[in-house]
């Protein structure tokens, strides 16, 4: 049995990263590439990623995507947290400062990649979430995205370009 907060040391030959297992033992579907989930599971070579556009049928007129992976998950979280930062208030009342610490803590215990989730809720436990206005929130959360950036060995984002990237665009 896998103690929670453990990964057995195998590594995909896929993307060489460790397969992350769920408290249950399985393989955790939020934690892992698709491919490596797939891997993990047996299923690779049945069930290969396929171009969702392929998968609509004419009695489901609907993709039928599967759950997201970590990649996909990640991806639509930071466009979900930077969003919610480019809308916060410039000069936000107590309560919405209150409520935005509240809501970072809250996401950080419910993220699904429950490995992801440990490391953001330790960098929000050593860096508080900075609710003072919009631009502070902006410039916190570049600095926490840049935090999982570079544990990834991603690029490092030039935090003074948070407002056009979220706000303002590039034009
Ligand atoms: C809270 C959280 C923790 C995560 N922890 C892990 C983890 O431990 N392990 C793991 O494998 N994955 C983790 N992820 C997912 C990971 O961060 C990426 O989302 C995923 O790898 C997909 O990366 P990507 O290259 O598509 O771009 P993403 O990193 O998802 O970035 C999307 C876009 O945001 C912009 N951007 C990039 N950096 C910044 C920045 N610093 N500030 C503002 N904008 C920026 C760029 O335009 C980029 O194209 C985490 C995601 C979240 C939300």
């Amino acid at each position: 049995m896998i103690e929670p907060g453990q990964s057995r040391p195998a590594k995909s030959d896929f993307s060489g990263r460790k397969i992350v297992y769920d408290e249950d033992g399985k393989p955790c579907r939020s934690c892992n590439t698709l491919l490596d989930f797939q891997l993990a599971t047996g299923k690779i070579g049945t069930s290969r990623v396929q171009n969702s556009t392929q998968k609509i049928s004419k009695a489901e007129p609907y993709a039928k995507d599967d759950p997201p992976d970590v990649e996909l998950l990640g991806r639509s979280s930071w466009n979900l947290l930077h969003a919610v930062a480019a809308s916060y208030p410039k000069a936000p009342t107590d309560l919405q400062k209150t409520e935005m610490k509240q809501f970072m803590t809250i996401f950080s215990h419910v993220y699904p990649c429950w490995w992801c989730a440990k490391d953001f809720d330790k960098f929000i436990r050593e860096n508080a979430p900075r609710v003072d206005s919009r631009e502070e929130l902006g410039k916190w959360m570049c600095d926490a995205h840049n935090d999982v950036n570079r544990k990834l060995g991603k690029p490092i984002f030039d935090c003074n370009l948070w407002e056009k990237r979220w706000v303002n665009g590039w034009d």
